[in-house]
């Protein structure tokens, strides 16, 4: 029997849409081109056996935020573990800054600067609701919460601008937040990389940053674990070319990049939109390293054994300049590197007294460099002797991730730059940005807004969208676990 909904992939968002069809009672059809499922999500042995590192996807705010998970109840399914430091950033000599998950502990802790970070962050913490629900959606919705739309405006300029210097007088607490605010690659100080920051260090002090008990993969199996249930079905190792081969199903959601979905869909979609698909631009890229350790890393500030993340790149001018020396084509030899060792929290990672460790740094789109010494050696600046602890390493650079999974064109792990006009037009200006003008074609990956994360927020509007235009379905379908 011919299946009612095709799913192109199975990331996070292809899977958030296949589970709200299948639980509207539609009988839905999975197709992902690698041999295992996840996209994003997945967690592998890539060095050593039992050394279990996610290959993309490590830490997950966004996922205990979004509000497609909340309703899915993933924290029934999944074990999360909260750091009770949800980030560092380390500088020279032994210091370090810290942003707890509680927020006063993070103000007591930065001194002359903690006020300032207390009145930047608090009215963002104590509205974290409405926040999220802004910045959860298509940008060009009329928001819901003025105010904390207002608030968080004001501070995106002041961040995102020039302006950012007059906020601090030392240097630990810019350093911490120009770390966050780096998440969005590129040039800083920038709009979308303060947008980014503020809402990822709001979310710091709110829900924390947490990691999935088992890796990103356990996000993965829940979803598909609840479509199996409901009748779906998943094939893998199958990569589509062409959605021409669906005619009988009434919608296709395709987890595909905005140039992924030209390719596949072609002549179906008008010229005007080809050309604003083919007009979208892809950002910048990563080179990412997975090593396998002997032991823990030796911090040089010991406190940083608490955090679940590591920004590693040194004070706000080194950030900024390695960001800068990315945005024109060249490799910095002292990198903006994020770190996560989830192994310190979670002991189904690596044999009993051994560790994994997730790295990657910022590099040029499309670069085909080895970063591995760059990013060894940016670590062992803040915890002295952590190459003897490396045990084997597992690199891919930007060319290699967009080879691993094609929505990363050019090593882009957010398909598609983050810049202040792109978060606008993703990939298209519309009220409606998930359905395409091809009858039943519908876009659901981090293409589409609110971009980049595990968050599943990208499938589930295209599911509703979908479930509305052609099946006439306008109620949400419970998503509860059963
Ligand atoms: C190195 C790295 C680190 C990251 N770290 C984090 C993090 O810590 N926290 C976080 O929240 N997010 C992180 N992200 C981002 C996050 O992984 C993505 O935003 C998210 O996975 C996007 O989900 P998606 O469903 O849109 O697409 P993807 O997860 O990219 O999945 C797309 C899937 O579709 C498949 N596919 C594509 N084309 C076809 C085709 N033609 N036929 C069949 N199958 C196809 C692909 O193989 C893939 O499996 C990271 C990403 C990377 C690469």
């Amino acid at each position: 029997m011919n299946p009612d909904v095709v799913i192109v992939g199975s990331g996070p968002n292809a899977l958030a849409g296949a589970v709200t069809m299948a639980r509207a009672g539609l009988k839905v059809q999975v197709y992902e081109r690698a041999a295992t499922i996840g996209g994003g999500a997945r967690t592998q042995e890539l060095t050593l056996p039992g050394f279990r590192h996610d290959v993309c996807s490590a830490i997950h705010p966004m996922a205990v935020a979004s509000p497609f998970f909340q309703k899915f109840g993933l924290d029934k399914r999944v074990e999360f573990i909260t750091p009770e430091l949800s980030y560092g950033q380390p500088l020279d000599g032994g210091r370090a800054g810290f942003a707890y998950r509680d927020l006063d502990r993070t103000v007591d802790g930065l001194g002359k600067d903690g006020a300032a970070w207390g009145r930047l962050m608090r009215p963002l913490v104590d509205n974290i609701a409405d926040l999220v629900e802004f910045t959860g959606s298509s940008l060009i919705n009329v928001p819901r919460h003025p105010v904390t739309t207002a608030r968080f405006g004001l501070r995106v300029l002041e961040q995102g601008s020039p302006a950012w210097r007059f906020r601090f007088d030392g240097d630990i607490a810019p350093a911490l937040l120009a770390g966050v605010n780096a998440h969005a690659i590129g040039r800083m100080p920038r709009l979308s990389s303060a947008g980014a920051g503020l809402m990822l260090g709001a979310n710091a002090h709110a829900g924390g940053w947490p990691l999935p008990r088992g890796g990103s993969q356990a996000i993965i199996d829940a979803m598909a674990e609840d479509l199996i249930a409901h009748g779906g079905a998943i094939e893998t190792g199958t990569e589509i070319t062409s959605v021409a081969e669906f005619s009988g199903a009434k919608a296709v959601l395709l987890d595909v990049s905005a140039r992924g979905l030209d390719r596949i869909v072609g002549d179906q979609l008008p010229d005007r939109y080809r050309k604003a698909l083919r007009r979208f631009k892809f950002g910048d890229g990563v080179a990412k390293i997975d090593f396998a350790l002997s032991g823990p890393v030796k911090w040089a500030n010991p406190e940083l054994d608490k955090a679940g993340t590591i920004h590693v790149g040194g004070t706000r001018a080194e950030v900024a300049r390695s960001e800068d020396q990315v945005a024109r084509g060249a490799h910095p030899s002292q990198p903006y590197v994020l770190v996560s060792q989830p192994s310190v929290f979670d002991d189904t990672r690596a044999p009993a007294g051994k560790h994994v460790l997730w790295a990657y740094a910022h590099v040029p789109h499309g670069s085909s460099v080895d970063m591995t010494e760059a990013i060894t050696s940016q670590i062992e600046r803040f915890a002295p002797g952590f190459r003897d602890l490396v045990l084997a390493s597992s690199h891919r650079s930007a060319v290699e991730i967009e080879q691993y999974n094609p929505n990363y064109v050019g090593g882009d792990i957010s398909s598609g730059a983050v810049t202040t006009w792109q978060l606008l037009k993703r990939p298209v200006v519309s009220l409606d940005p998930w359905r395409t003008p091809a009858k039943g074609i519908y876009l659901c990956s981090s293409a589409t807004p609110p971009g980049t994360a595990v968050h599943g927020l990208c499938g589930w509007y295209a599911a509703l969208s979908a479930l509305k235009h052609e099946f006439g379905i306008t109620q949400e379908p419970d998503l509860s676990p059963v």
